[in-house]
């Protein structure tokens, strides 16, 4: 196997228990090795530290798959590792036959650049990276063997992929092909998901857990459902008692799937989906003196690398201040951001921002994060992402 030295000095994050080793540590960054294969990664003293897969287009030039260079990388290998996260989802209860869930999240779960999500007896697949890519046949064979998973689909079609320079990919890879439209059950809500064509893998299971707090809080209120998407918050909502809602989101096939998801659950006539910048749709909301008691705003990534930090805290305190600026008395703002570069205090900070430009006094009254099939690996903290604040205007 060939082996990869780091510089002096460069193996601390890996005896951390890190996975990522960019290039700028690898003294044979330009070995000429196969895209994805296993190398061993040395120290300087020529200490075997760890195993890897070689990514020779990415700056992340290797992806650590075990930190025990006994343990040889073959098909058992990613048969325990599955195993091991499927345990998690387990344990958890969220396996269920016609439920969903986030099955495998990537470094999170030791497999780094693999995601599966599991739609009813179906899985999603994203190979992210060039070891995950090596490895696709594999991983795809053990995923069928799973008692509980009927059908494997493809999509590698996120733009990530271009980092490793891989081709875009979606489309049946094993067992039952996809029906039209799978059917979730999460917690009694159903959801319609277009596993081929919708938004990562079809639907956002990380927000789970955020769904049944604002289902919990939603009785009585009239609430403006920002960033809708498929509907998720608007379906939790009505059905934790809302009075109405408004969807709004740039995508029209997002917003006829969320009317549907909506029919599928009971609801009829009160809620409205708008198609439209909400940027702009906030501000005629404020123009036209309209109020409600609860806004969800759920912006996609706006800060997508380093250089669009300012940038994007200056998107994201906009949105607040104009989700504050529509709140009636009591009314609560739930703001999210799912940039990994946004800190918990940063967008704390943000928030409060937003509320002294809004002229509003307002306490938190929850804190979000990702659902716990999306856990966050203490060893690798950007596995950590999504935050949300569930905010209460002091009226
Ligand atoms: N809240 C959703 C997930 C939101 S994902 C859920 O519960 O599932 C972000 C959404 O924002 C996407 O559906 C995307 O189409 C939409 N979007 C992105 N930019 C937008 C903009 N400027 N105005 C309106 N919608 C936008």
């Amino acid at each position: 196997m060939n082996r990869i030295h780091l510089l002096p000095g460069r193996e601390k994050s890996l005896l951390r228990r890190h996975p990522w080793i960019f290039d700028g540590a690898v003294k044979e960054k330009n070995a000429d090795i196969r895209s994805g294969e296993t190398v061993l990664v040395c120290d300087a003293k020529e200490r075997i530290l760890a195993s890897g897969a070689w990514s020779p287009a990415s700056q992340l030039r290797i992806r650590v798959w075990s930190f025990d260079p006994q343990e040889e990388i073959n098909r058992e290998f990613f048969r325990r590792r599955i195993a091991r996260a499927v345990k998690l989802r387990e344990t958890l209860g969220l396996l269920l036959p016609d439920g969903g869930c986030r099955l495998i999240y990537s470094e999170s779960d030791f497999l780094p650049g693999v995601i599966v999500d599991y739609y009813a007896g179906f899985a999603a697949v994203q190979f992210l990276s060039a070891g995950a890519e090596l490895w696709r046949q594999t991983i795809v064979d053990e995923l069928i063997a799973l008692p509980f998973i009927r059908g494997v689909f493809e999509r590698s079609d996120a733009t990530v992929r271009k980092k490793e320079a891989l081709p875009s990919r979606n489309g049946h890879l094993a067992g039952e092909t996809l029906p039209p439209g799978i059917i979730i059950n999460e917690n009694g809500m159903l959801f319609e998901t277009d596993l081929q064509q919708g938004q990562k893998t079809g639907f956002y299971f990380d927000l789970r857990t955020a769904r049944e707090k604002i289902r919990s809080i939603a009785k009585g209120k009239r609430v403006l459902n920002m960033f809708s998407y498929t509907g998720g918050f608007a379906v939790a909502a009505l059905s934790g008692g809302a009075v109405s809602v408004i969807n709004a989101d740039s995508s029209a096939p997002a917003l006829a799937q969320c009317e549907k998801n909506l029919r599928l659950n009971g609801f009829e006539g009160n809620f409205q989906n708008i198609c439209g910048d909400v940027f702009q749709l906030l501000r005629k909301f404020a123009d036209a003196g309209e109020k409600f008691d609860l806004v969800i705003l759920d912006p996609p990534k706006l800060i997508p690398n380093k250089s669009a930090v300012m940038r994007g805290c200056r998107a994201y305190q906009d949105l607040a201040r104009l989700g504050f600026k529509l709140l009636d008395r009591n009314g609560m703002l739930c703001n999210f951001s799912c940039s990994g570069a946004m800190g918990v205090e940063l967008f704390q900070k943000i928030t409060a921002d937003a509320t002294l430009e809004a002229g509003v006094e307002a306490s938190i009254i929850a804190r979000l994060e990702q659902s716990p099939d999306h856990p966050t690996l203490l060893s690798v903290p950007e596995t950590f992402y999504l935050n949300g604040l569930l905010s209460l205007c002091r009226g």
